[in-house]
């Protein structure tokens, strides 16, 4: 894995473990424009955020491109706006201000700006460049980098989208400073994820800083933070490179994924991604446990990192595990109507061969666990 000093004269850390390169570097956000022209250049730019971020970030994104080339298109913020009303909204708002083939999109938000944004990007006059500038902890760590794009439907999350990469992700760990101390929690569930899928030592430091990297919250973020952040890409980037259209390995990343995303979904997305998430972790690890798939202990360690995150790690009161097996039966991950996990082994390491990385577990087991 490869990370270096940037050579685009903005400092910070350059990873270059993805044919595209992910930079990450403080006050990157005053360098979106150039980036954007160096690594997506076009005629157009179409700088996509939500209503939260807009008023911090849109101005500072847009400043630097030349005159008349870019524009702002404001999305309301929420789970709930990354749909295909949305979608279709911000490609008819496109073509009404004359935005053509030769436009980059630029995805400035959370993760649901970048799914939403990206999936414009990907079918936008059958796909255009996109530029990912990721605001939110979880965004950084995660959603920006891979190229899944997409919206929610009725149905479930994330049912209709397209593999679309980004040219380049522009990360600037500041950003952070005006993330909600509820966002930020969220954001930690995939870092401790990443721990556990791949890197224990990992998993320990993140666990260790975590009380004073959540004090880090409203103020200026330090280097152990930017580098808790691209420790966590280098991770993703390296599982993406060797299987970016999730026919094997990238299964590993949906840790806490099967669960989450049905408890996400139910809740009416009151349970923010990486909230879900954490509970989908400790539930699907306790199945591995139960199911002889993880060592002893593994699920509790794992319970005292979301603890220390003050994330929540139970079946929320209000949904029945019968409804989160039926939701899950949904998903994409279900195959033939068999519900799949991506579980671990022990902390730092999944369970699985190049055979298959997600299993079905006993049903007796699953709705013990979701009891
Ligand atoms: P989000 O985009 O809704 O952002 C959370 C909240 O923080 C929003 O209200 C947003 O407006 C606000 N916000 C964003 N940046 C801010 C900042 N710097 N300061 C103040 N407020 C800010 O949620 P999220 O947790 O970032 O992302 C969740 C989404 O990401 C889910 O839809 C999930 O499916 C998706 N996701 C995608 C991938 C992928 O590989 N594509 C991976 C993980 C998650």
């Amino acid at each position: 894995m490869e990370g270096r000093s940037s050579p685009s004269g903005i400092g910070g850390t350059e990873i270059r473990i993805l044919p595209y390169p992910i930079l990450v570097a403080d006050d990157a956000l005053g360098h979106v424009a150039e980036l954007a022209q160096e690594f997506a250049p076009a005629h157009r730019f179409a700088v996509i955020t939500d209503s939260n971020v807009g008023p911090l970030y849109g101005r500072r994104a847009l400043a630097g491109f030349p005159a008349g080339t870019a524009e702002l298109f404001v999305i309301p913020a929420g789970e709930s706006h990354k749909t295909r009303e949305t979608w279709a909204g911000l490609t008819d708002d496109l073509l009404s201000r004359g935005f053509g083939r030769d436009t980059t999109v630029i995805a400035l938000g959370g993760g649901v700006v970048g799914d939403l944004a990206a999936f414009v990007a990907a079918t936008f006059m059958r796909g255009i460049p996109v530029v990912q500038v990721p605001t939110t902890l979880l965004a950084m760590v995660d959603a920006s980098v891979g190229g899944k794009t997409g919206v929610d439907t009725p149905a479930g999350k994330n049912l209709v989208g397209a593999f679309h990469p980004p040219s380049v992700v522009v990360v600037d760990p500041q950003a952070i400073a005006t993330l909600s101390l509820r966002h930020l929690r969220a954001g930690f569930a995939e870092a401790i994820k990443y721990g556990a899928i791949a890197d224990s030592d990992y998993f320990d430091t993140v666990t260790r800083e975590l009380p004073v990297l959540l004090a880090s919250g409203g103020g200026r973020v330090s280097d152990s933070f930017s580098r808790l952040v691209v420790r966590s890409i280098e991770i993703k980037a390296d599982v993406v490179l060797r299987d970016e259209r999730e026919r094997g390995l990238r299964k590993v990343l949906n840790f806490g994924h099967t669960i989450g995303h049905a408890i996400e979904a139910l809740s009416g997305y009151e349970f923010a991604h990486g909230e879900a998430v954490a509970i989908g972790m400790a539930l699907e690890s306790d199945l591995a446990e139960r199911s002889g798939i993880a060592e002893a202990g593994t699920a509790d360690r794992i319970r005292h990192s979301l603890g220390v995150a003050g994330l929540p790690a139970n079946r929320p009161v209000g949904i029945s595990g019968d409804r989160i097996v039926e939701a899950m039966r949904a998903d994409k991950k279900a195959r033939g109507g068999e519900v799949e996990y991506a579980l671990p082994s022990r902390i730092g390491a999944m369970a699985g061969s190049s055979s298959g990385w997600a299993v079905a577990v006993a049903d007796d087991i699953v709705r013990e666990v979701l009891q």
